[in-house]
């Protein structure tokens, strides 16, 4: 058939395109290296430890937070008790984020809609890469996520956010019936698990094991552990007081 041949050659010719574009792309170093080295992407990365500027915006989240919890207050306190946190946030400029992007930290962290990272480490746009999924388990679509952050962006940092009430834990913790996506998803929280475990010390572990995994499973993180270009940190996020803490 015509037609079946027109079709087949113009995805044909469509997949070629992608290819080339992958190609010409990874062969512009110079291009890339120019990105990097925009001083607008960068005009919010901390000039010390990365680690001790996430938890210090989380101190600063987690004061404007608890402000603002209670049910005599209304939305309306909330957001200005929540809006005094933006005065002390660093902003990037749209434009310069327009042309490409620094981020300074990578997080693993849950899908879970109470656990934002650049709420809770009160970060603007284009500093944090993020990658999210139920359980914030090491899944090989986000380890290879990382493996670019890391390799392709110089990303020094990744942290593992675990958080209190973790609903994938939950699940993990106690063998409710799930769909076969969701029993795939446990699997490794699962095998996290020690005797005894309550929920906050099942989040714990699990935390701690996706951490160890990134670098068990990804040659790359691994290396740069190795070579001191990256740290890989477990933090537990606890949603009443919106503090984190060092695994
Ligand atoms: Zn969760």
């Amino acid at each position: 058939m015509a037609w079946q041949r027109r079709e087949l050659l113009q995805r044909g010719l469509a997949s070629a395109a992608s290819l080339l574009a992958v190609a010409t792309a990874a062969a512009r170093p110079a291009a890339a290296a120019s990105t990097r080295a925009d001083p607008a992407l960068s005009a919010c990365a901390p000039s010390g430890d990365p680690l001790q500027a996430l938890l210090a915006g989380n101190q600063r989240f987690a004061a404007a937070w608890q402000l603002s919890s209670g049910p005599a207050l209304t939305s309306a306190d909330r957001t200005a008790r929540m809006a005094a946190l933006w005065s002390e946030t660093c902003q990037l400029d749209p434009a310069a984020l327009a042309r490409g992007q620094r981020p300074w930290a990578a997080v693993l962290a849950c899908a879970d809609a109470r656990v934002s990272p650049e709420w809770i480490f009160d970060v603007g746009p284009g500093e944090l890469f993020d990658v999210r999924s139920a359980g914030n388990t090491a899944f090989a679509e986000g380890i290879a996520s990382l493996e670019y952050a890391v390799a392709q962006l110089q990303v020094p940092l990744i942290v593992v956010l675990g958080h209190q009430s973790c609903g994938a834990v939950t699940a993990a913790l106690t063998g409710q019936p799930l769909t076969p996506l969701l029993e795939q998803l446990v699997t490794p929280i699962r095998a996290s698990l020690q005797p005894g475990d309550d929920l906050s010390l099942a989040v714990r572990h699990n935390t701690t094991a996706a951490a160890r995994q990134l670098s068990e499973r990804s040659a790359v993180l691994r290396d740069a552990v190795s070579a001191r270009k990256l740290t890989i940190q477990p933090l537990d996020f606890n949603l009443e007081t919106g503090l984190v803490s060092v695994i």
